[in-house]
């Protein structure tokens, strides 16, 4: 991006680009749009507008953040709080941890044993027996959560190390070769006694920033530094670059399979451990006998539950946890949704139809819908990026990534948003399969 300006939000397909001063608005607009345009369409694979905005406000941040996931842009104010003590000298950062994610608190079984067990032997043996450690599962099922255990372990014993998500990572990145700071980016990368790198499949389909990851990795690497490194696939199917993927692999590569009943019983006994209510044995097993395969869906159930009897008064019996997790419970099944049933409910809430949110209209309502979809079906189908670009229309998965995003960040900030998404989750449960 240019210097002096940053990436707003996007307006339906328009991006919002904000600058320092109206005659830099007026001046990019009219010499760089186009070229802007065209830069962004091929890593969005749709087209995209783009219009110039001057950034009123006296602290010159913008009022509104929403960015685009897609574009190798930089984003100045993502989380500039967050950055540790020791590091306030330096422009990049680790992310904190959360202290809640430790070893003690993950509980392990067959479906995660090998994970658990490589992420405990790197946490005790750092740069030595697994480099790099690659750990990859769907949403869900544990893998920041071991990540970030690793990285508790190590800073407690003194040791420096650097947590970033991968959009963290591409924006210290960007920034450094915007700012020609590449030298204090590697100095500070190079620092590290071990690099932690969450969701790293964010980074696929930017060259630059997987270029900059490339080098960070081969000298720490080099150098015995631990790295270790998360994502949605195995690496030789995920769309990262090949000399990426080859460096995954040159480690230990470990999957975690969702738990089976017997482990969602034992993981809910720990997560009730924690809790001020106390839940009977036959109340988990309500909730361990839904056929969820991911762990944050049953902590939700769980709350819900909660929720439910501090709510009502009542004490938490088997009969409330059914009321209070109503038709989820019956509903659900263990398949996964037909991406037909996916775009048919969306098109039914939106009062569209599926050949429309599959088409090319791009009015704001069908682009939402198309959004909504994209989203539904990363998330209810067990459907790839790309295989949902293909379900609606031959859309490429990098749109799809980025709608799924967006409808994230949506999702975490508008209330509306969120209870559309739920009511049609509904209307899939009680759509007969
Ligand atoms: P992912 O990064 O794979 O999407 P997370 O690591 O964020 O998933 O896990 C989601 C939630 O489920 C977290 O609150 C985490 O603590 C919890 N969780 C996942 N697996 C386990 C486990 N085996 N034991 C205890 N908690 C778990
Ligand atoms: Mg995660």
């Amino acid at each position: 991006m240019l210097k002096g300006t940053q990436a707003l939000r996007f307006d339906d397909d328009c991006l919002v680009i904000g600058t320092e001063s109206a005659f830099a608005a007026t001046w990019l607009e009219e010499r760089l749009a186009a070229t802007i345009s065209r830069a962004i369409e091929r890593i969005a694979g749709e087209p995209v507008s783009v219009r110039f905005e001057v950034i009123a406000d006296s602290d010159g941040l913008p009022a509104d953040t929403t960015r685009s996931q897609q574009s190798e842009q930089i984003d100045h104010q993502s989380q500039p709080v967050e950055r540790s003590q020791t590091q306030v000298d330096s422009p990049f950062g680790s992310l904190p941890l959360n202290p809640r994610f430790t070893f003690d608190e993950f509980v392990s079984g067959p479906s995660n044993e090998l994970a658990h067990a490589a992420a405990t032997r790197v946490a005790t043996a750092p740069g030595s027996v697994y480099n790099p450690l690659y750990l990859y599962a769907g949403v869900g099922l544990g893998k920041t959560h071991l990540l970030q255990a690793i990285g508790n372990e190590l800073k407690s014993r003194g040791m420096h190390l650097i947590y970033v998500s991968s959009e963290r990572f591409t924006n210290d990145y960007i920034r450094s070769i915007q700012d020609g700071t590449t030298e204090q980016f590697r100095a500070f990368y190079r620092g590290a006694d071990a690099l932690l790198v969450d969701d790293i499949q964010f980074i696929a389909g930017k060259s630059q920033t997987q270029e900059g990851f490339f080098h960070t990795f081969n000298e720490l690497h080099m150098g015995a530094k631990q790295v270790v490194v998360t994502g949605d696939e195995p690496a030789r199917q995920s769309l990262l670059e090949e000399r990426i993927q080859s460096r995954l692999e040159g480690g230990l590569v470990v999957d975690i399979q969702p738990p089976d009943y017997e482990m969602r019983t034992a993981i809910l006994r720990e997560k009730s451990k924690g809790l001020q209510t106390e839940l009977p044995e036959d109340v988990l097993d309500v909730v361990a006998s839904r056929p969820t395969s991911n762990v944050r869906e049953l902590e939700g159930s769980l709350n819900r539950i909660i929720a439910y009897a501090h709510m009502t008064g009542a004490p938490v019996t088997v009969e409330v946890a059914r009321k209070a997790l109503g038709n989820l419970l019956t509903t659900r099944q263990e398949a996964p949704m037909t991406p037909s049933a996916v775009i048919n409910a969306v098109s039914e809430h939106f009062g569209t139809n599926p050949e429309t949110i599959k088409g090319r209209r791009r009015t704001k309502e069908v682009s939402l819908a198309r959004h909504v979809a994209m989203y539904l079906l990363r998330e209810t189908s067990s459907l790839s990026s790309p295989q949902v670009g293909l379900a609606l229309g031959g859309r490429d998965h990098s749109t799809v990534l980025y709608a799924q995003r967006k409808m994230e960040q949506l999702i975490e900030t508008d209330p509306e948003m969120k209870s559309v998404i739920a009511t049609i989750r509904q209307r899939l449960a009680n759509q007969p399969r």
